[in-house]
C-alpha cells in the first residue's frame, strides 16, 4: 500500500525516462507525452541543454541565502525585466507562492501610498490560482475550499465573461483583479484581447492593479512569451511559474516599479527562492525561448495544430464540442464527460489531462515536431472513430 497521501486521484502508471516529447513507462510501452507535467517541461524531457546547465551550476553552488546576492538569479531577473513590461521580479518555488505574492504585492502598494483599506482582490468564479489557503479562497471554488475554513477573506467573484458583474464588484476597497488571461484548469478559456484591454481599461479608471497570472499560460506557450502580449496589454502583476524552470521547480512575481513599491526589504522572502541552481536552469530555458525564431515556431506548429483538430471536431462535432486555447495550450471540449476518452487515448499511448468543462487538456512541449503533433492527430481521430461506434 501507498504511503502517500490520498490527495491525488493517481493513474496506475509510472515512469523511468522521457526524452523530448516522449516518456517511459516502466510497463514498457513509450507514450507521446502531452501533459509534460502540466505545461512544465516547456523544452521537453532531457532536455540536453537544460542538462549541461544543471550539470555545470550543480558543480559549482546549489545554494545560498538571499541575504546574499546570487548572480544567477540578477541574471534571470534582468533579462525577464528586458524582454517585459516588468522593472522588478522576486522569485519563489511555484505557482500557488507566486499568485500568493502577488497578492501581498497589491495590498502592500496600497498600504504603502497610505490606503491600506484598499485590500480586496476581484478574481473569476472558478478560476485557478494555487492551493495555499489564499489561493484556493481566490478561485471561489466550493470543490477547493470545502472544508479549509475559516474562509481566508479579502476576495471578491465575478462570472467569467459577466462584464456587468464585474463591473458591478469593484468597489473603493477593490486593490486589484486578477485573471489568468488562459483559465486552464477552468476548462482552457481563452479571454478574448478585447477583454483583457477592457480590464486594463477599467483598472486605469478605478486606479488599481490588474494582476495576470501566466503561471500556466506564459513563458511561451501561447506563441508569445506571454499571453497578455497578444492583446498589447501591460499588466503591473504578473505571477509565473511552471514553464520558466523546464522541470525544475521556480516561480516568480514580476512587477512594475510602481506596483512594487511597498516591497521594501523584509516585508517577503522565500529560502529556496531564487537560488543558485534554479536560476541556472531559468536562464538555461530563456536561453532556449528567447533564440530567434523559436516562438515564431510555437505559433505556426500550433496553427497546423489547431486546424488539425478542428478538422476532427467537424468531422466528430457529436463527440467533440469544440476546440479551444491558444498557441499548444489546448483543450478539447467534449459534449460528455472526458475521463473515458482521455483512458482510450492512453491506450493509446497519448497522454493528455483533463481540465473543466468535460475538457480535455494538450500540451506538448514547446519544442514539438510536426510529425508527433502527425502522430497525435492520428490517434485521436483513431480514439474519436472508435468512439463514436459506442456511443
Ligand atoms: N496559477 C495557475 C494559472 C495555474 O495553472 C497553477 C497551477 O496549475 C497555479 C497558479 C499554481 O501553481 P503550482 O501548482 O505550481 O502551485
Amino acid at each position: 500500500m501507498s504511503a502517500l497521501a490520498k490527495n491525488y486521484n493517481r493513474r496506475k502508471i509510472s515512469f523511468k525516462k522521457g526524452k523530448g516529447s516522449f516518456i517511459y513507462a516502466n510497463n514498457g510501452k513509450k507514450y507521446l507525452d502531452f501533459v509534460q507535467g502540466i505545461a512544465v517541461n516547456s523544452l521537453g524531457h532531457a532536455n540536453a541543454y537544460l542538462i549541461k546547465a544543471v550539470n555545470k551550476q550543480s558543480k559549482k553552488l546549489w545554494h545560498v541565502s538571499n541575504a546574499f546576492i546570487i548572480p544567477e538569479g540578477e541574471r534571470l531577473a534582468k533579462r525577464l525585466t528586458q524582454k517585459t513590461f516588468a522593472d522588478l521580479v522576486m522569485f519563489q518555488n511555484s505557482g500557488a507562492e507566486a499568485t500568493e505574492a502577488a497578492i501581498k504585492v497589491a495590498r502592500r502598494y496600497f498600504y504603502s501610498i497610505g490606503q491600506p483599506k484598499k485590500n480586496r482582490i476581484l478574481c473569476i468564479k472558478n478560476s485557478f490560482h494555487g492551493r495555499t489557503l489564499a489561493t484556493i479562497f481566490a478561485s471561489g471554488s466550493k470543490k477547493m475550499t470545502e472544508g479549509f475554513g475559516p474562509k481566508v477573506d479579502g476576495f471578491d467573484h465575478f462570472e467569467f465573461g459577466n462584464h456587468k458583474a464585474l463591473k458591478k464588484a469593484i468597489t473603493n476597497k477593490t486593490a486589484a483583479i486578477m485573471v489568468e488571461p488562459v483559465l486552464g484548469e477552468g476548462g482552457i478559456k481563452v479571454i478574448p484581447d478585447w477583454c483583457l484591454r477592457e480590464l486594463r481599461k477599467i483598472c486605469n479608471q478605478k486606479k488599481i492593479l490588474l494582476i495576470l497570472d501566466e503561471v500556466q499560460c506564459g513563458i511561451g506557450r501561447s506563441g508569445k512569451f506571454f499571453a497578455f502580449e497578444h492583446a498589447k496589454v501591460k499588466p503591473d502583476i504578473v505571477p509565473i511559474a511552471k514553464g520558466i524552470g523546464g522541470g525544475f521547480p521556480i516561480g516568480a512575481v514580476l512587477m512594475t516599479k510602481k506596483a512594487a513599491s511597498g516591497m521594501t526589504p523584509g516585508t517577503h522572502g522565500s529560502t529556496f527562492g531564487g537560488n543558485p541552481l534554479a536560476m541556472s536552469v531559468g536562464n538555461a530555458v530563456l536561453d532556449q525561448i528567447f533564440k530567434k525564431g523559436f516562438l515564431k515556431n510555437v505559433q505556426k506548429i500550433s496553427k497546423y495544430f489547431h486546424s488539425e483538430l478542428k478538422k476532427i471536431q467537424k468531422q466528430y462535432s457529436n463527440i467533440i464540442k469544440e476546440v479551444r486555447g491558444v498557441g499548444l495550450l489546448i483543450g478539447l471540449q467534449l459534449h460528455s464527460d472526458q475521463a473515458k476518452f482521455i483512458q482510450k487515448l492512453m491506450d493509446n499511448k497519448l497522454l493528455t489531462i483533463r481540465a473543466g468543462e468535460n475538457v480535455i487538456r494538450i500540451l506538448p512541449p514547446l519544442t514539438v515536431k510536426k510529425k508527433e503533433i502527425n502522430l497525435a492527430i492520428k490517434i485521436i481521430r483513431k480514439v474519436c472513430k472508435e468512439y463514436k461506434f459506442k456511443v
